[in-house]
C-alpha cells in the first residue's frame, strides 16, 4: 500500500509500504480521510517528541472503514494505560504512558480496537476526521467556567471550534485574531470578533501557543476571571507573567491538553448535530502525493484543513 513517510524534518515521500496487519485487539482501517492540522505542519517542519524513530508515519485525525467489520470509525490518536496516576484519577488526557496512533496519511492504518468511535451515519468521513482536534475543544470548554462573557485568543481551527461549541451553549463568544478572514469565520459561527483583545472577560482562552498569546489572555482576564491555555508552545518554554492579577484578582489559570474517549464521542456528536462547525473549516480534499506541497504551503487567509483522501 502506499503510505507518507516521514525521513526527517522537512522530508516526506510517499512510498510502497508493507500491509499494516491486524492482530490482538488490533484492527486495520481503511482510511478515507486524514485531515491536515498545526501540530502535522510543526512535525513536518521540526520533528516531534511522540514520532517513533525515523522513518516513521503520521497523520493523526484519521476516519475510514473497519476492513474486518465494514463499520465507520474514526481512529483516535491514542489510547491511555489506564494503570498510571492520572488514569487511575479519571484524566486520561494527561496518561503518562500513553500508546500513540498515528500514520493516517496513508491507505491503511492498523489501530488498537480501543482507539476506534463509531461515526453517526450521516456524518462524512472528512468531518469525522475532524473529531479528534474537536475532542479536545470539547475539552477545553470543560476545564472553563459556565461564565456567559467568554473571549477566545485566535481564530485558528481549535479557536473557530471553541467558538462554535460555547456558541452552541448561548453565551457571548468573542473571538480575537488579526486576519480578517478567520474573524469573518467567528462571525458567521455566531460571535463577534476584534482584532485584539481590549475589553477584560470573564472566561478567557488562548489558542495560539505563542507565549505573547499566553500573556495576552491572562491580561484580558476580569478580576476572578479564569483563562484556559489550550495552544501549545515548545516543551522548555517559559513565560512570565505579572503577579498582580494572580494574587489580588485570583485570576486563574489552567492548562488544557487533549482529551478523553467520551470527549471524543461528544465531538462526533457535535459534528453530527452542526454542519457549520466542519464546513467553515474543511479545505480542499487532496491525494497522498499532494500531501507534501500541501505542508510547505504557508496557511494565509481563512482557517482551513486539507482533506487527505488516499483513495484518490
Ligand atoms: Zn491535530
Ligand atoms: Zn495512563
Amino acid at each position: 500500500m502506499r503510505a507518507a513517510v516521514l525521513f526527517g524534518p522537512q522530508d516526506l515521500r510517499v512510498e510502497e509500504v508493507p500491509e499494516p496487519d491486524a492482530g490482538d485487539g488490533v484492527a486495520v482501517v481503511e482510511v478515507q480521510a486524514a485531515t491536515t492540522c498545526g501540530t502535522d505542519v510543526k512535525m513536518w517542519r521540526h520533528g516531534h517528541r511522540i514520532l517513533p524513530p525515523y522513518p516513521c508515519r503520521f497523520g493523526h485525525e484519521t476516519a475510514g472503514v473497519r476492513a474486518d467489520t465494514g463499520e465507520r470509525v474514526l481512529v483516535s490518536d491514542s489510547v491511555a494505560c489506564g494503570a498510571c496516576g492520572p488514569c487511575q484519577s479519571g484524566r486520561p488526557q494527561i496518561c503518562r504512558n500513553p500508546t500513540w496512533v498515528l500514520g493516517g496519511f496513508a491507505e491503511r492504518i492498523a489501530a488498537p480496537a480501543a482507539a476506534l468511535h463509531p461515526i453517526p451515519d450521516a456524518l462524512p468521513a472528512e468531518a469525522a476526521a475532524m473529531a479528534e482536534p474537536l475532542a479536545a475543544a470539547v475539552h477545553a470548554v470543560a476545564r472553563g467556567t459556565d461564565a456567559g462573557d467568554v473571549a477566545i485568543l485566535g481564530g485558528g481551527p481549535m479557536g473557530l471550534m471553541l467558538t462554535a461549541l460555547i456558541v452552541a451553549q448561548g453565551r457571548d463568544v468573542t473571538v480575537a485574531d488579526p486576519h480578517a478572514e478567520r474573524r469573518a469565520q467567528a462571525i458567521d459561527l455566531g460571535a463577534r470578533s476584534a482584532e485584539h483583545l481590549d475589553d477584560r472577560h470573564e472566561l478567557v482562552f488562548e489558542a495560539v501557543g505563542r507565549t505573547e498569546a499566553w500573556r495576552e489572555a491572562a491580561a484580558a482576564a476580569a478580576p476572578g476571571g479564569v483563562v484556559v491555555l489550550v495552544g501549545g508552545c515548545p516543551t522548555g518554554t517559559e513565560v512570565s507573567f505579572q503577579t498582580g492579577p494572580l494574587h489580588y484578582e485570583e485570576l486563574e489559570l489552567r492548562g488544557s491538553f487533549h482529551h478523553s474517549p467520551e470527549e471524543v464521542d461528544e465531538a462526533l456528536a457535535a459534528l453530527a448535530a452542526d454542519e457549520a462547525l466542519w464546513r467553515t473549516l474543511r479545505g480542499p480534499t487532496i491525494s497522498l502525493e499532494e500531501l507534501p506541497e500541501a505542508l510547505r504551503t504557508p496557511t494565509r487567509g481563512p482557517s482551513k484543513k486539507w482533506v487527505v483522501d488516499p483513495r484518490s
